[in-house]
């Protein structure tokens, strides 16, 4: 087959496109490297299959494809408030493009979602049922919002235009291929804590987030996409086992050996209390659990950074 990858060099994307390419597949991965960049797949350019092709999604593309997978858009808190406005465009248009590219071919189309349309949430943990407590007008609506109504996109296409569409839910992923600025918090405290630098806790770190490995979640993905008789999602993927962020902090300092202390930060406007996905439905519907623990996961997470910190790739500030 041949598979639209929005989003390719990111972190999530690049690892989409080297697994999709290992199946066999043509890729064809779509970036305008905002956040991603060329290096996250500059391996996979001497593989025939691949092609890499800058463009922005916010503008329609007009490619023969038969599967797409719509990632394109900043996933940290930090990148997408930076230019908020096109954080909406890269969802709401981003997705307008990409569902009219999917009905003009009839290619089947996956919608990479977020647990952020749960917003600050007051069911715990969150199921596909719940409607979520989402902040219209602050700093995050660009990007829960933005994500919301790209769900919407993608059900009035499937009931409209008959769509075959395919909507997952991500909760926090982390793993090698994470660009050390990400701004995100496993990649801050490890980049912080191999450098000697204090770990950065915004708040009391006592709000959670559970942490899924990104092989687990992309594996997930791809089931998700081989999934017939009209499952469309909403599913949560992720991981369920839920952490403070102390105990995320305490973790790293311990596999890391690291001397840095813990430095104690405002918390960002509207930073969600609480994460932990419900994964019954994937568990049902998909035969899938996460296997990677995150002591696991931490320690080749740590190993890749401290590669590109002791090779000079990354010089810290
Ligand atoms: P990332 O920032 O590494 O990757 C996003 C990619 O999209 C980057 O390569 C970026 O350059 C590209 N992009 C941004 N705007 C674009 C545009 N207008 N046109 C074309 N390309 C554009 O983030 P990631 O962690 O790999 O996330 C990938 C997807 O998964 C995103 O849609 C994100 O919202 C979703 N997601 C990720 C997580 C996570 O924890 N990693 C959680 C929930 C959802
Ligand atoms: N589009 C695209 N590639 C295609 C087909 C459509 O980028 O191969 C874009 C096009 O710009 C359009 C959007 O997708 O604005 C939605 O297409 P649709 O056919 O649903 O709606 P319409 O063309 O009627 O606006
Ligand atoms: N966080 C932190 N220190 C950092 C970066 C983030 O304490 O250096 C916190 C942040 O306030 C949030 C959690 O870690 O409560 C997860 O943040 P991230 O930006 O990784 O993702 P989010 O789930 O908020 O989108």
């Amino acid at each position: 087959m041949k598979v639209l990858v929005t989003g390719g060099a990111g972190f999530l994307g690049s690892h989409l496109c080297e697994r999709l390419l290992n199946l066999g597949h043509d890729v064809l991965c779509v970036d305008n490297y905002f956040t991603g960049s060329k290096r996250n797949v500059a391996h996979l350019l001497s593989n025939s299959g691949f092609e890499l092709m800058r463009h922005d999604v916010t503008f329609p593309l007009y490619v023969e494809v038969d599967q797409i997978f719509n990632l394109a858009c900043p996933a940290s808190p930090v990148h997408y408030q930076h230019d908020p406005v096109q954080t909406t465009k890269t969802s709401v248009h981003g997705a307008i493009n990409m569902l009219g590219l999917a009905k003009r071919v009839g290619a089947r189309i996956l919608q990479a979602s977020t647990s952020e349309v749960y917003g600050d949430p007051e069911v715990h943990p969150q199921p596909e049922s719940y409607w979520g407590k989402v902040n219209p007008i602050g700093f995050r609506s660009c990007y829960d919002e933005g994500k919301r109504c790209a769900e919407t996109l993608f059900f009035d296409y499937y009931r409209q235009h008959n769509l075959d569409i395919k909507v997952v839910r991500i909760f926090n992923t982390y793993g090698p291929g994470m660009h050390p600025n990400d701004g995100r918090v496993v990649s801050n405290f490890i980049v912080q804590a191999l450098t000697g630098q204090p770990i950065t806790i915004y708040g009391d770190g006592a709000q959670t987030r559970s942490f899924c490995y990104r092989d687990d979640l992309i594996e997930v993905m791809l089931r998700m996409m081989d999934t017939e008789n009209g499952f469309t999602g909403p599913i949560n993927i992720g991981n369920p086992n839920e952490f403070t962020m102390l105990e995320l902090a305490n973790l790293v300092i311990e596999l890391t050996n690291s001397k840095s202390k813990l430095q104690f930060d405002p918390l960002p406007a509207d930073d969600p209390k609480q994460r932990q996905p419900d994964i019954s439905l994937a568990k049902d519907k998909l035969s899938w659990e996460p296997t990677t623990q995150l002591r696991d996961g931490l320690t080749k997470t740590i190993s890749y950074f401290d590669g590109l910190i002791s090779s000079g790739q990354y010089k810290p500030q």
